[in-house]
């Protein structure tokens, strides 16, 4: 890790004066469709802390997304990157291949759940390895359907686009889509109208009932789920709705995949979340946690499955690409090295513990609806108090009093309303704990 001071510093406003000025240049050069949630320009990153220009120290509750798990400078990821970039850049695997891809491969083969015979295929973001899980599912059924469930998130290419139950600002615009994509109810626990202790029986049988009455089960190539739903909100599906799912797609001959991207690599305290519930998918998509912010991404599953499409049919140029492949055995070795399994579940622990704190004992405590997420994978569902009507003004203040204090929140969740926490799972129990004093300042400012 690069030697930043692991300590929180406001020297400006945020943004300050030469992010402000990069922000100009920013937004005459930059397509204005990609966004920024606070433009503060970085400097430098590692740990729990993101240094911008003007020279202010944030602390990072969001890991780029998920990403880096093992901080953005991680010393096993920089080392072996660096060792890989000045032996050599690429070569195209389908080219001539290099041992770093098989080695990857042979990790996530060991880390992903199961003990059957697994094989993978490497890409380069989360959306490509979707794509290629639908491709790989197709070729193996030889059926076309594939089902996605309300709240889901899986990319912004064209079939992810579809796959991806959110309009705005993910699709508004950008239709057709491809077809032969189903949506089905997903158990939502808070949001369930019989109430959560009923959500995985009621929204699994419901589901069913659709793929089977409205699609047909024989038509049906691959069921895709995250274990825990990030874009849209952090739902833990109720227990009883990932088995239920994973069992009739089994009896059906159809491909269960487990969109792993978000909640995989140690996130949400085991190395994918689908463990909490044993299941075991035939594929599973990585991305996102899996190199320690070099771009790659992976399909892996059974080994008939994964060698049912034909030599030539799966790849890409940058697929694999070695020096992404050398961060993922740095981000691998660091992860079991720093036991952040652990670790993660160390961040559960502190964190539902301080918010369930602020729930009870705040004037407007109650605005916080729903407090849920597994490891370092924490978010709260911001209601109109005494309802459980969505709050998206509520998420959208608190997130931006955050980031005047240098606090860096995201906010997700098919209403708007969740503010979620994805810190780093290195950062220390200090800078976590501040994180936590200044979300709870935010809210009682609220
Ligand atoms: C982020 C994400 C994707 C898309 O990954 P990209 O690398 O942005 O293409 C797909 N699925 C899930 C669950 C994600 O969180």
């Amino acid at each position: 890790m690069s030697d930043i001071p692991q300590e929180r510093r406001l020297v400006t406003a945020i943004p300050g004066p030469k992010s402000a000025e990069l922000q100009a240049r920013r937004v005459a050069a930059v397509a204005a469709g990609v966004g920024s949630t606070l433009p503060v320009f970085t400097a430098r990153a590692g740990g729990g802390i993101i240094e911008d220009v003007d020279g202010n120290r944030l602390i990072d509750f969001g890991s780029g997304i998920a990403v880096t798990s093992v901080g953005a400078s991680a010393e096993a990821v920089v080392r072996r990157a660096s060792a890989q970039l000045a032996d050599f850049t690429h070569t195209c695997f389908m080219v001539t291949p290099y041992e770093g891809y098989v080695e990857v491969c042979e990790q996530l083969a060991e880390l992903t759940p199961g003990d059957h015979a697994k094989k993978s295929a490497l890409f380069n973001s989360g959306a490509e390895a979707v794509e290629n899980a639908v491709k790989i599912a197709r070729a193996y059924t030889k059926r076309t359907a594939v089902v996605v469930f309300d709240h889901g998130y899986h990319g912004r290419t064209n079939l992810t686009m579809g796959m991806t139950a959110k309009n705005m600002p993910y699709k508004q615009g950008f239709g057709p889509f491809a077809p032969e994509v189903y949506r089905v109810p997903v158990a939502y626990g808070y949001r369930w109208p019989t109430g959560a202790e009923n959500a995985g029986a009621e929204a699994s049988a419901q589901a069913i009932d659709e793929i089977t009455k409205q699609i047909g089960a024989e038509n049906v190539a691959a069921i895709i789920i995250e274990p825990v739903l990030g874009e849209g909100g952090f739902i833990e599906p109720a227990k009883g709705f990932l088995p239920a799912i994973a069992r009739f797609a089994k009896d059906n001959g159809i491909v269960f995949v487990a969109d792993e991207i978000q909640s995989g690599f140690c996130r949400t305290g085991q190395w994918f979340a689908c463990e909490d519930e044993g299941i075991v998918p035939d594929l599973i998509t990585t991305a996102k946690g899996i190199a320690g912010g070099l771009p790659l991404s992976a399909v892996t599953g059974r080994a008939e499955i994964m060698d049912a499409a034909h030599a030539g049919g799966l790849g890409g140029t940058y697929g694999g690409n070695p020096v992404a492949c050398a961060g993922a055995l740095g981000a691998i070795e660091t992860m079991r090295e720093l036991d952040l399994n652990g670790k993660a579940k160390r961040i559960e622990e502190v964190m539902k513990g301080r918010l369930a704190e602020m729930q009870s004992k705040l004037p407007n405590g109650d605005a916080i609806g729903d407090i849920r997420g597994r490891g370092a994978m924490i978010a709260i569902e911001l209601v109109k108090p005494g309802t459980k009507e969505p709050d998206a003004a509520a998420a959208g203040a608190l997130a931006k009093a955050c980031h005047s204090e240098g606090l860096l929140v995201l906010t997700c969740g098919t209403y708007g309303n969740v503010l979620r926490f994805l810190p780093p799972l290195v950062i220390g129990e200090d800078l976590l704990n501040e994180g936590l004093d200044i979300i709870e300042q935010a809210f009682a400012q609220l």
